[in-house]
């Protein structure tokens, strides 16, 4: 199993999730919204052009992280 990459979580002003992916190869962050991100949807690095898949672990563990963050904010809706 290759390495996953590592990833922040933001939220735009329509409380949108989203992750910002840094890149294993040379770190650059891509920003993708949680919703747009499938285990079959192939990401690239906006820099190096490598291949950042997320798996079904590492993007329901976001989803989860990201309905904590959203719980502690008090906000609720959005994806
Ligand atoms: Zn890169």
């Amino acid at each position: 199993m290759k390495p996953q990459p590592s990833f922040d979580i933001d939220f735009d002003k329509h409380n949108n999730a989203s992750l910002r992916i840094a890149c294993p190869e040379c770190g650059h962050e891509t920003a993708h919204h949680l919703k747009s991100l499938s285990p079959d949807s192939d990401i690239f690095c906006g820099k190096c052009n490598t291949n950042i898949t997320l798996d079904m672990e590492a993007i329901a563990l976001a989803s989860r992280e990201a309905a904590e963050i959203r719980k502690s904010y008090g906000v609720d809706g959005g994806a």
